[in-house]
């Protein structure tokens, strides 16, 4: 560790904006789980953290899917408005044979194993999403260019489905997102190509390098998202380095909730709320379910980056 990741780590408590006695934010919480347009998102990055300050959250994370792309965007809008901003990344991986979606927060950006390995995701994404639009355009109205076109942040933007989903509907073919996501583009469809993604461990020991903290997006979504993780495979994760589990998210019910509560509490892992917000790409409201304080500053105090906008 150099020394300016040294001064990182010992002022980031005095940095981090949150007091030790209490919120110094009159906000209701964190949200730690956002999209911008630079994974398919509907807004830009400093439009999320204007969103953000608007509604009165305490502070917000963007965590777009495999990419650091939008951070300096955003980190700019939170220095202008004096917003406290966390830099974060949802990374796609898969466990056994179940999808792990992986949130990344606070982590060294220049790091040579998480560098490789968004350059390898970039990568996977992009050619299955061209075979995937290369297959529908056998039969509909679409091609390369049209959905290269609803990538809004350009050759920035990470490759995903939404931009296939936007084609469509811009070319008439669907209604909406969820009509093509539920139809054309659905795994059940002769046009899906499935993604390919790294092992969570071999994710969670890349972000840990990183100096970062670790959470399991979504990790009890079991109805809208296929298997989830047992504790056993929890427990793994927790041993290759994992921080904490997003407990509080739309797409977990109840019952999860209440099961991955208890495996938290044994593993000793934090446990986190967020949105999943992706402006009007999906019905989920910013904030709808946020951070507290303490979680967040257990948070910064694993990172190597400061919170932004302080
Ligand atoms: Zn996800
Ligand atoms: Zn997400």
């Amino acid at each position: 560790m150099n020394d300016i990741q040294k001064s990182d780590f010992s002022s980031k408590a005095d940095n981090c904006g949150i007091s030790k006695t209490g919120a110094e934010y009159d906000g209701f919480g964190w949200d730690l789980h956002c999209h911008s347009s630079f994974s398919d998102g509907t807004c830009s990055p400093a439009e999320l953290v204007e969103k953000a300050a608007q509604i009165g959250l305490s502070g917000v994370a963007i965590t777009d899917h495999d990419t650091t792309a939008g951070w300096q965007q955003a980190a700019a809008a939170a220095q202008k408005l004096n917003f406290p901003l966390i830099r974060g990344t949802e990374i796609t991986s898969h466990f056994g044979r179940v999808s792990v979606h992986i949130l990344a927060w606070l982590y060294d950006p220049q790091n040579e194993a998480i560098c490789a390995l968004f350059d390898n995701l970039t990568k996977m994404r992009k050619e299955r999403i061209l075979l995937m639009t290369d297959k529908i355009s056998k039969d509909y109205p679409i091609d390369r260019e049209a959905v290269f076109a609803c990538m809004k942040s350009g050759d920035e933007t990470t490759p995903g489905r939404p931009h296939i989903a936007d084609a469509l509907v811009a070319a008439g073919v669907c209604e909406n997102r969820s009509q093509a996501f539920a139809g054309i583009i659905s795994p059940k469809s002769p046009y899906y190509v499935p993604a390919s993604s790294p092992d969570a461990v071999q994710v969670i020991k890349a972000v840990k390098n990183a100096c970062g903290a670790v959470g399991i997006a979504h990790s009890g979504a079991i109805y809208s998202r296929g298997p989830v993780l047992s504790e056993e495979q929890i427990e793994e994760l927790a041993d290759a380095g994992l921080d904490a589990l997003e407990i509080f998210h739309r797409d977990n019910p109840e019952e999860q909730r209440i099961r991955l509560k208890k495996i938290a509490g044994r593993l000793n892992l934090l446990a986190t709320a967020g949105s999943d917000w992706h402006g009007k790409g999906k019905i989920n409201r910013m904030g709808e379910n946020a951070s507290d304080s303490e979680t967040v500053r257990e948070i910064v105090k694993r990172s190597f980056l400061t919170v932004a906008g302080m």
